[in-house]
């Protein structure tokens, strides 16, 4: 899938999720910020694509991609597993109450809306050629459906003309028939 596609069915996943759990408390800081990290959550599992775009906001990042992605020995190892997600939420609940001020952003929320990006971003990865080593370092690849001849070619056709357009719309069908639940949650932001 391209970065695009990702972003997209990320933030699809993020309102789907927010509307059915909504947070208790909210605030405009904390919704932006969840909402950035829901995108970076969504590129972090092809961090070990020199391609990414999040090398893009380092100085050097394209060289450090390219040190990186020897390191992982080939694209889609351990960010693309369960083993790797746990991982993240981990290094993430450590992370993130020293780099974002929690007396004025939740950290929980906006670790939520990164694991969400980064989930979402396995489960339209399963629906590829390339399957997805979910049990990785076992080698196992999984994908639906099973026959990989069947799936979706990155960046062809198919993802472009009915796979990303198909999350638009889904966006704008979930938008307009949850309204309520999704002004719920802005309004819990603006108060
Ligand atoms: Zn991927």
């Amino acid at each position: 899938m391209t970065a695009r596609t990702h972003d997209f069915f990320a933030f699809a996943s993020l309102i789907t999720v927010a509307s059915y759990y909504p947070p208790l408390v909210l605030n405009i800081t904390t919704l932006i910020v969840s909402l950035i990290g829901n995108v970076i959550g969504a590129l972090l599992p092809d961090i070990d694509q020199a391609s990414n775009r999040l090398w893009d906001l380092l100085p050097g990042g394209d060289y450090l991609g390219k040190v990186l992605k020897n390191i992982f020995l080939s694209h889609r190892t351990i960010s693309h597993s369960l083993l790797g997600i746990f991982l993240l939420s981990k290094i993430l609940g450590w992370l993130t109450p020293k780099i974002l001020n929690p007396s004025l952003i939740d950290v929980q929320i906006v670790n939520w809306s990164i694991i969400i990006g980064s989930v979402s971003h396995l489960i339209a990865d399963a629906f590829t050629e390339e399957g997805l080593p979910l049990f990785f370092p076992f080698k196992l690849k999984i994908g639906f459906p099973p026959v990989a001849s069947w799936r979706i070619k990155t960046g062809k056709w198919f993802e472009e003309f009915v796979i990303f357009p198909g999350i638009v719309l889904y966006i704008f069908w979930f938008v307009i028939n949850h309204q309520e639940k999704i002004l719920r949650v802005f309004r819990l932001a603006v108060q």
